[in-house]
């Protein structure tokens, strides 16, 4: 293990984290959330933890990568332990971390937390249950086709080759408080609100859940910051966590911006990036004063 930061003794427990994917250019969203959790955790003379979310490495292409750095300096933010400068907890790159993500898939696979499942997408799209709560779930809930389906003596040794999913406990609630007084205690039904989903993908990537869940319990992140799209999936990291025998961090949940239409700026790829603004002579502190009033 590497030194500690040589500043740590002035800093407290608090660790949080910015963890950016890389498939596309940063904007004013994700611009927010990151500087939300740059806030929380100066306050709290804390550690941030810069991870860099690149799982799937076709779609994190490189030209991505390097605007993500340039675009968060840009902004004004600022790491203590990340891909660039390093840290106790290296690598900071997800797509460098299957070792860890491995030893977690085996641990679910021996407890038959989890199952292999062969469905197609097309078998997905027409027998997937509606999800309960319409507004807020994020995919459809899994029918459980594959439920029962046995791990072949090959399939255990290795998760490459079919779609592996979490096989989540009927109707138990999930229940967590957020630090954002806004949002506050929150319940989710497992098997309704969300079904069973993925741990590592048959073309070998890990899925999102399971590295997140890895990396914030190694990388000891005692505060999740995040946009609030991601509660549910909150609620299936606490599942995981419980199986895995990991702690669970406070959360704390970012409302999400919005176009002047409504519209979430994730599903906009045009003006609204960090890189477009400023090309337009946006300066960083003109922004930043869009969202700490929200
Ligand atoms: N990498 C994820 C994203 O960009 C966020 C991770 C998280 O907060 O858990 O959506």
């Amino acid at each position: 293990m590497q030194n500690q930061p040589s500043d740590s003794s002035f800093r407290s427990v608090y660790r949080g984290r910015i963890a950016p994917t890389p498939t596309g250019y940063l904007h004013m969203g994700h611009a927010r959330t990151f500087w939300m959790a740059q806030d929380r955790a100066l306050r709290q003379k804390g550690t941030l933890v810069f991870r860099n979310e690149d799982l799937d490495l076709d779609r994190c292409k490189p030209q991505f990568v390097a605007a993500m750095y340039e675009d968060m300096r840009w902004i004004g933010l600022d790491w203590q332990e990340g891909p660039d400068i390093g840290g106790p907890y290296i690598p900071y790159v997800q797509s460098q971390r299957r070792e860890f993500y491995l030893e977690a898939w085996q641990k679910l696979m021996e407890q038959g937390a989890i199952y292999p499942c062969t469905c197609s997408r097309r078998d997905l799209a027409s027998a997937a249950l509606a999800p309960h709560d319409g507004e807020e779930a994020d995919e459809p809930v899994y029918p459980g086709t594959c439920r029962n389906r046995l791990t072949t003596e090959a399939q255990r040794q290795n998760p490459f080759g079919v779609n592996w999913r979490f096989r989540v406990p009927e109707n138990e609630v999930i229940s967590f408080s957020d630090n954002n007084r806004a949002i506050g205690a929150r319940s989710y039904i497992s098997g309704k609100d969300f079904g069973d989903f993925l741990i590592w993908r048959r073309d070998d990537v890990t899925s999102y859940q399971l590295a997140v869940v890895v990396d914030d319990a190694v990388m000891k992140i005692t505060e999740v910051v995040r946009g609030e799209d991601l509660l549910i999936s909150t609620a299936r990291q606490i599942l995981l966590q419980r199986i895995l025998q990991l702690p669970t961090p406070e959360y704390f949940h970012c409302p999400l911006m919005r176009d002047e239409n409504g519209m979430r700026l994730a599903k906009r790829h045009d003006a609204l990036s960090l890189r477009a603004l400023r090309k337009a002579g946006k300066f960083p502190e003109e922004l930043r004063t869009e969202w700490s009033i929200a």
